[in-house]
């Protein structure tokens, strides 16, 4: 089939490289130049596991990029909408991205001859594709919707950092159109993975989406409360959770304390749903909560840290992992800038380390310093705080030893410390 994928980030870019390597004819359409000469080199825009050799694979074969949406609207069947969904100043989502891909793909559609499906893959409130999406396409195309164009909404469940993984053996495709015929074709599309296809309308499609990444966070904000209650306790979380977890009706997944979640997804698709829930003046506390635990989680660590080295001002702090969780370079949300930030306003200086995410996090902290390995970054540091769980940290031992006073808070359990052979005053998060 021939495809068109509209936003070349995480997802756009993913999406387009597993379609293309599922032998379909792809065409990413993108507003960055940039993006567009480096997916047209081979190069993929972001970092994920296996993204350059599908991208290598199928470069300039059946995988291009453009940023002309008449291009890419007349040479594919389907568009794919795979733009951000930020939230705005009150948590609420953000829609005009989606705003102006439509409006730019709708004007593109009125010039083209025959049916075409557009796709919502963007995370977008209840009610969007239908309320939202479908008009703005009407609009700018003056076509109608269910006549000359289908319409559905296929959310996206990748992890980033088994982003391709994922996409190639999804647990769930869920596709949400407005007619049997758009659902058909879209399914179509994904005949080839080994996974049953769960139709529905559009709107239940959307919501599915939400519940799921907000009940990961809760799962998450839950066993921090636990952790938090344990470390207090002098008991081990994860070893609670550990038999907690074998019930299957728990399951052992998703149950690890720590400094929080972040990344793009959660903490926004929360809080989204959150604003949505209160629109239609229904008060979510139990999701509230969920966000609550999690803003509380990087003012724990920071206190623990000072209650093992008191004042922070003018100590050298080491802080290991900018990323928001590990093998990915994306930086949005990580728990690691509320606990810089928090450094910085209490006059610390910063020694930061990731493998990855460092060239990103120098557009939000200039004036920390950054360096190329934990070595470096432990190297006269007074104390120590892990923020990220790279595999590389659950190995530092020696890397400890340049330390002027060897205090580790661990906020991701990756340091055994009965391993250690230095005299390490070790604290974990929850544990
Ligand atoms: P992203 O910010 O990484 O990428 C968005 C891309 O869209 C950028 O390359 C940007 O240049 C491009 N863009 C912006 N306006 C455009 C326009 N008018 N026309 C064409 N391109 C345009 O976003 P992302 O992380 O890939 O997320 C995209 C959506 O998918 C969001 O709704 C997100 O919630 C959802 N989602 C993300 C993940 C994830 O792990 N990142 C997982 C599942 C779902």
């Amino acid at each position: 089939m021939k495809v068109s994928i509209i936003g070349s980030g995480y997802v756009g870019s993913v999406s387009a490289a597993c379609f293309a390597e599922l032998g379909h004819e792809v065409i990413c359409i993108d507003i960055d130049e940039m993006k567009v000469r480096m997916i047209n080199d081979g190069i993929p825009p972001i970092w994920e596991e296996g993204l350059e050799g599908l991208m290598q694979k199928h470069a300039e074969k059946n995988l291009i990029a453009t940023s002309d949406y008449d291009y890419a609207i007349q040479n594919s069947d389907i568009s794919f909408i795979c733009v951000g969904t930020p939230s705005n100043e009150h948590g609420n989502i953000d829609l005009s991205i989606v705003g102006n891909a439509c409006k730019s793909l709708g004007m593109a559609m009125a010039k083209k001859d025959g049916f075409h499906i557009v796709v919502v893959k963007s995370t977008v409130v209840p009610g969007t594709t239908e309320d939202v999406v479908l008009h703005l396409l009407e609009e700018h195309s003056c076509k109608t919707a269910g006549k000359d164009f289908g319409l559905a909404m296929n959310p996206e469940f990748l992890r980033e950092g088994k982003a391709v993984y994922d996409f190639m053996n999804p647990d769930k495709i869920v596709v949400g159109g407005i007619d049997g015929r758009t659902i058909a074709l879209v399914s179509e599309l994904y005949r080839d993975l080994e996974c049953e296809v769960t139709s529905t309308n559009p709107r239940t499609a959307e919501m599915i989406k939400y519940v799921n990444n907000s009940f990961l966070a809760t799962k998450i904000s839950f066993s921090n409360e636990v952790g938090n209650i344990c470390k207090r306790l002098g008991i081990d979380t994860y070893e609670v959770m550990k038999a907690v977890g074998k019930d299957f009706r728990i399951s052992e997944h998703f149950l690890n304390s720590g400094a929080g979640f972040g990344g793009s997804c959660f903490p926004k698709d929360v809080r989204a749903l959150i604003g949505k829930a209160k629109e239609l003046d229904y008060y979510p506390a139990l999701l509230e909560s969920v966000v609550e635990v999690n803003d509380l989680q990087p003012i724990q660590m920071f206190e623990l840290l000072e209650e093992n080295v008191g004042d922070v001002k003018g100590k050298r702090i080491a802080v290991l992992g900018l990323a928001f969780k590990n093998d990915t370079d994306d930086i949005r949300e990580s728990r690691s800038i509320p606990v810089i930030r928090k450094l910085l306003e209490k006059g610390a200086l910063v020694t930061a380390y990731d493998p990855m995410a460092s060239e990103h996090m120098k557009a939000v902290f200039e004036d920390i310093t950054y360096c190329e390995s934990s070595e470096d970054a432990l190297n006269g540091a007074d104390a120590c705080l892990i923020m990220t769980e790279w595999t590389e940290f659950r190995k530092l031992d020696s890397e400890f030893s340049g330390m002027k006073s060897k205090v580790v808070i661990d906020g991701r359990k990756m340091i055994d410390p009965d391993n250690l052979e230095q005299d390490i005053v070790y604290e974990g998060l929850c544990w």
